[in-house]
């Protein structure tokens, strides 16, 4: 029960004094020097012990021995790295040992009882800034139990005097050096924990900037890496564009020459068939038979269609190079719609279609090239004419801000919601029981919608299966002509007339 009791006794004084320790550092670099010099003191002591006093009591020799015994405890939790418990045990030994020296050699002109000073200052180096005060108290507890009751150590009642002088003096010396280290412990402590916090921010900056530099290289090396690749690029590139500069200009030779090649021969088949046709008696006033007049007729029209076809994919290949020169100028339409009403009344021929012209008499000119404009509206007339057998046809333009809005309407096969989008692609017909009927190249469009856009506008398509469709596009007018004109192009939509075809 005694023995718990101590147990818990040392260790809670010890834990509450272990929880609050200075900085390790500082117990490091004093313990070992210090336990060097008091077992140095202890085996001093000895030799003199056994010089001066061979013959008297053991307690002496056994107090010095008890010293080294504590020297050596805690030199050896010192190098097992237990700093604390070492400093603990080594300031207790330093202020509690002394005292017992009272057991040998009694109260009276007993200096040694003086050294446990050492204790109470090393407490205050090896424990914590508080522990002197306890140390001191300890110490001090324990020579007033050796002065009050020195029958336990065998020793006679000294005066009372000597235990009023000695207990006071000691007191005022223990708790004067406590006080003093518990201040002088603060001071020091703080000063060391600043210089550790200081030179622990030095050495986080010392490790973030070794990582920033290692960084730095990486992206160094990696910046070496991607311009190594980017001239590596660079070449290739240079590379491919001479290849496709050379590729081009062999297209464009061979377009030159297959224009040439083609259009000519065809030119001549269209031109004799069509003499055969429209003058046989330039034949030595030989009658051509119908079966033959029927077959030429057959070989014009072919000639014809290879020929608009060559004209689509020049014009097309034109467009994709950007070669396509556009002669832009101040583009009167009301002219340019009326022939193309006209060239429609002759498409039509004999059919029930009523041709409706939708355009005021007055429109703004607009800012394109004639041949350009005149090719998209023929190719929306002429595809009007091919899908419409009844009903009626309109060709029709209006201002709408800064641009005017051109459209081919037409009431024949139409066109579904699907396939708006993609009869402005190359080479699309839509696959209608209609359209199959009739030839084309499916060319038309496309190049009528690069042409629009060419001109910075646009076109799109509004139909329903059955019912019919309507072509639009748009053109920019000429800013100079908007003011004056657009009162009156506005007044002329409401007068639309129907032409019979
Ligand atoms: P194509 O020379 O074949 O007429 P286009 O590009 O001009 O080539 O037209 C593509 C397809 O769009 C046509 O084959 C036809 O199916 C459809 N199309 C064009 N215009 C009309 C229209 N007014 N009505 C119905 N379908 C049309």
């Amino acid at each position: 029960m005694y023995v718990s009791a101590i147990r818990t006794l040392v260790s809670t004084v010890c834990m509450q004094r272990i929880n609050t320790l200075p900085d390790e550092n500082l117990a490091a670099e004093v313990l070992p020097p210090l336990l060097a010099v008091v077992s140095a003191l202890a085996a001093m002591s000895i030799g003199i012990l056994l010089i001066v006093q061979w013959h008297a009591s053991a307690s002496p020799y056994l107090l010095s021995l008890a010293l080294i015994g504590c020297v050596c405890v805690s030199g050896f939790l010192l190098q097992r790295g237990r700093l604390r418990p070492a400093g603990i045990i080594t300031s207790y030994t330093l202020a509690l040992l002394p005292i017992l020296s009272i057991i040998p050699f009694g109260v009276a002109n007993n200096t040694l009882i003086f050294l446990s000073v050492t204790g109470v200052i090393a407490a205050g180096v090896l424990i914590s800034p508080d522990a002197p005060l306890v140390v001191a108290c300890y110490a001090i507890g324990e020579l007033m139990i050796l002065l009050i009751f020195p029958g336990l150590v065998g020793q006679a009642p000294a005066d009372l005097s000597v235990i009023l002088s000695v207990g006071m003096s000691m007191a005022v010396l223990l708790l004067g050096t406590a006080a003093i280290t518990w201040a002088a412990g603060y001071a020091v402590h703080g000063t060391i924990r600043w210089a550790l916090e200081t030179s622990g921010k030095a050495a986080r900056r010392e490790h973030q900037l070794r990582a920033t530099q290692t960084d730095l290289e990486r992206i160094l090396r990696e910046r070496d890496q991607l311009n190594d690749r980017l001239y590596k690029t660079t070449l290739d590139l240079e590379t491919a564009h001479a290849e496709a500069e050379a590729a081009y200009r062999s297209k464009a030779s061979f377009m030159s020459t297959m224009s040439h090649e083609l259009r000519t021969p065809l030119n001549i088949i269209i031109g004799f068939s069509s003499a055969m046709i429209d003058h046989p008696e330039m034949y030595e006033g030989e009658p051509i038979s119908e079966f033959i007049t029927a077959d030429i007729a057959e070989i014009r029209r072919s000639g014809q269609h290879l020929l608009s076809l060559i004209n689509d994919i020049l014009d097309l290949a034109r467009i994709e190079a950007g070669r396509l020169e556009l002669n832009k100028v101040a583009l009167p339409l009301v002219p340019l719609l009326d022939e193309i009403m006209r060239t429609a009344v002759g498409l039509l021929r004999d059919r029930p279609v009523i041709l409706r012209r939708e355009y005021p008499n007055s429109l703004p000119s607009v800012l394109a090239d004639s041949v350009r404009v005149r090719q998209v509206l023929l190719n929306l007339v002429s595809n009007a004419c091919k899908f419409t057998s009844l009903g009626e046809i309109a060709v029709g333009a209006r201002v709408e801000n800064h641009d005017v809005i051109l459209w081919v309407r037409d009431t024949g096969i139409g066109i579904a919601g699907s396939d708006q989008i993609r009869v402005f692609n190359e080479f699309e017909q839509v696959e209608s029981h209609d359209a199959k009927q009739h030839t084309g190249t499916g060319l038309g469009l496309s190049i009528c919608r690069w042409l629009v856009e060419l001109h910075g506008g646009r076109m799109w398509v509004e139909s329903e299966l059955g019912k019919g469709s309507v072509f639009s596009f748009t053109l920019p007018h000429v800013q100079s002509a908007l003011s004056g004109e657009y009162e009156i192009s506005a007044k002329g939509m409401k007068n639309d007339e129907g032409v019979a075809g």
